[in-house]
């Protein structure tokens, strides 16, 4: 199926070229040039990501964002006229999930739109089964000692990441790699405080385990199923410990 774009831009000539660029790319493109036309838009069509000028006439990319983010998960990334916007924008944490900076070539907008799309979907469709954990990519749903877990689409990236590569410590700058892109590896601290979550909801279903070990100054590594003994050296990079002793 081709990836449906939404641009929101108020300058005309900038989004027909993106148009065309996304067209000639096998991407579907529609263009509005009012924020206020977004939200009603995305309600009736939907779309695989969406552009968004942050300098519109009629109303703020900020706030269009923000409201986005309250009704969908769809990618959104920003553009903005100044670079030094986007540190303002990184604090506001307002989940797009890539910046862009005018004057751009669409050539690279377009290699942004498709590395966001690549990342915002998992890299498997298929099952991930790590001892008592399942993981349904494509239903977003996971399972736990046969209960299933509510955990945030961020959450489960992570949680899939680690599954899918069960035998390898992940470090947190690619758990925010994946998860967020380049342009938001603010702070490590954003991958613990998942991390945190992840392990409370899987420990409330059993406390067996501590299913996530931290891997001191690296990163993180499922401590499930078969692997169970063998993290205190995983490859040479270091030596688990507790979170909870740290
Ligand atoms: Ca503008």
């Amino acid at each position: 199926m081709q990836n449906h774009i939404l641009v929101v831009e108020d300058e005309h000539a900038i989004a027909e070229v993106l148009i065309a660029y996304a067209r000639k790319d096998g991407f579907t493109a529609h263009h509005v040039d009012r924020g206020l036309d977004v939200l009603p838009y995305m309600k009736k069509h939907g779309a695989d990501l969406v552009l968004l000028d942050l300098m519109l006439p009629d109303c703020a990319g900020i706030d269009i964002c923000k409201s986005l983010r309250r009704v969908s998960d769809t990618p959104v990334i920003m553009v903005t006229a100044k670079v030094s916007e986007i540190d303002r924008l990184l604090g506001l944490e307002l989940g797009a999930d890539d910046y862009i900076c005018k004057p751009f070539s669409a050539r690279e907008v377009m290699a942004r739109i498709r590395a966001v799309l690549r990342r915002s979907r998992p890299e498997t469709a298929e099952t991930v089964v790590v001892g008592k954990l399942i993981l349904y990519p494509g239903l977003y749903s996971v399972y736990y000692h046969g209960k299933e877990i509510e955990l945030t689409p961020k959450e489960f990236q992570i949680l899939l990441l680690l599954g899918t590569k069960r035998n390898q410590v992940i470090t947190r700058e690619s758990i925010m790699d994946q998860v967020y892109g380049r342009a938001l590896a603010v702070s490590d601290r954003c991958v613990d405080s998942h991390i945190k979550n992840i392990r409370r909801k899987m420990m409330q279903v059993s406390d067996e385990v501590d299913p996530i070990a931290g891997v001191y100054g690296v990163g993180y590594k499922l401590r499930l199923g078969e692997e169970n003994h063998r993290i205190s050296n995983a490859d040479g990079v270091g030596i688990a410990f507790d979170e909870g002793k740290r």
